[in-house]
């Protein structure tokens, strides 16, 4: 068996390993540098920043708790440990793909047929074509969209200075992310959102008391904001929109366009061989298989939940579809986490989905100030809310923000995963004292 991958993000090389260690032989495509887009231009160098953010915070409120300390920051370091970072991650890759059955073709593919793919003028054929190319940013068709300093998710990490004012277009989770870290290194931040709430597919709760939380730090955050366009002025940027209170703009001298990303549908030709999709992506089965039989599909560029992990999974659920290997995979159950300060996760249904599908719900909640841990290390903003089902008990959802809040999500995963009852949880015996105690204290709140 032969299967070709095109794509080298934790979709394509996590697959192509995952399918060497089974005894299938791989070609793997790819047109960008290994780990794609998380490892090159996101997850990865933006927790990096994220890391300096968060020493920065600490050390201001060092001295409050009698530790002299004088913070001299040097933003030119941050972008050396970016390099660092990934090219450290990078090498990883490069050994797993030092792999007998592993063939890594660098280069830009092209499909001819359902079997072959032709790359730098060459065919390569094999039994199965999985295409995992990804997304890239999307951007607002408004006056000004293209003006210099108007920038991606891509370039922001690149800023060879930290920008004075930065005007964030979307209060999603990308733009969040670095209007929590941008505020941390210096600048003054304003974030313009056109939902209603921030994170608009979260948890309203959630999302709401995020949002204070990032007021508190001095983030401006104006939701139901429609930005109408950008202008050149003196000294800078100007973006205008529409809020509740009438016409306004924000000033920066770099604004971050983060309204989204969009599937990477363009770099194929998908329709030469015709694969279906939408313009959101390419339409898969419960299999990652396409509309052509054996060309699988998987990733950012389905255009669904847009997360590395995701990609990942769904490469597996397509090479256990090609080996007829079934699993238990379950796709409703992703955790997510946003990387703000303080950090935000959710997983499961949110109290609006389960509204909406006509299931009632117990809310059951608890604060990171009652938290021994979280109080001990000055850092007890946050809250955590679980979702119950009235009718049987089960857990349904998990959202909170504080502390190390992606982490602690991690147990209600897993618990969902195993449809475990409010009952399972409150017998579970949680060490203390520790962060992961705030879902013990909401379980036990009923
Ligand atoms: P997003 O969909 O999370 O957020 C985009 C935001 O822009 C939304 O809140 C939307 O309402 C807003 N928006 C859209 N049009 C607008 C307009 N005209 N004016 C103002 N606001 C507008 O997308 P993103 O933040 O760009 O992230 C892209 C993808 O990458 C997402 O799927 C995200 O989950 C993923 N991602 C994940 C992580 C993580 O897991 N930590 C980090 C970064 C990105």
């Amino acid at each position: 068996m032969r299967i070709i991958i095109i794509g080298a993000g934790p979709g394509g090389y996590e697959t192509a390993v995952e399918a060497a260690k089974r005894g299938i032989e791989v070609t793997l495509i790819s047109d960008g540098p290994l780990g794609g887009t998380c490892l090159n231009e996101g997850c990865i160098p933006t927790k990096t920043f994220c890391h300096y953010a968060g020493l920065i915070e600490e050390m201001r409120k060092a001295e409050a708790l009698g530790i002299a300390a004088a913070p001299a920051f040097d933003y030119s370091k941050v972008l050396e440990r970016k390099a660092e970072v990934v090219q450290q991650l990078q090498g990883g890759i490069a050994q797993l793909m030092k792999n007998k059955l592993i063939t890594l073709v660098e280069g830009h593919a092209s499909l001819k047929d359902s079997r072959t793919v032709i790359v730098n003028g060459e065919e390569i054929t094999g039994d199965k074509i999985i295409i995992a190319v990804g997304s890239v940013s999307a951007s607002l068709p408004i006056p000004g969209a293209d003006l210099p300093g108007v920038i991606t998710s891509r370039e922001i990490l690149n800023l060879p200075e930290v920008p004075r004012r930065l005007a964030v277009i979307g209060g999603g989770v990308i733009g969040l992310e670095f209007a929590s870290i941008f505020k941390s290194f210096g600048s003054e931040v304003s974030v313009l959102e056109y939902a209603p709430t921030i994170l608009p597919r979260f948890d309203v709760d959630l999302a709401k008391r995020l949002k204070l939380a990032l007021g508190k730090r001095g983030i401006k955050i104006e939701t139901a904001a429609q930005v109408t366009g950008i202008s050149q002025v003196e000294g800078g940027l100007s973006v205008s929109y529409l809020a509740k209170a009438g016409e306004a703009a924000a000033q920066a001298d770099v604004v971050l366009m983060a309204v989204g990303r969009r599937a990477n549908l363009d770099s194929l030709n998908l329709a030469d061989i015709g694969i279906e999709f939408t313009r959101r992506g390419i339409t898969v089965d419960q299999n990652m298989e396409t509309n052509v039989p054996g060309v699988y599909a998987i990733g950012d560029v389905l255009g669904q939940m847009m997360l590395a992990h995701a990609a990942t999974f769904q490469g597996l659920r397509a090479l256990n579809h090609i080996c007829g290997e079934p699993d238990s995979i379950d796709f409703g159950i992703i955790p997510a986490a946003v990387f703000t300060m303080p950090e935000a996760a959710t997983v499961g249904m949110t109290e609006e989905e389960a509204e909406a599908a006509g299931i009632p719900v117990r809310c059951l909640k608890s604060m990171f100030r009652a938290n021994g841990k979280a109080v001990s290390m000055d850092d007890a903003d946050g809250f955590c809310k679980l979702l119950v089902s009235e009718q049987d008990g089960r857990l349904l959802g998990c959202h909170l923000f504080g502390p190390h809040a992606a982490d602690i999500v991690q147990e209600i995963a897993a618990l969902l995963a195993k449809r475990a009852t409010l009952a399972d949880l409150q017998a579970v015996i949680h060490a203390h004292p520790t962060l992961g105690e705030v879902i013990q204290s909401a379980a036990h709140s009923a």
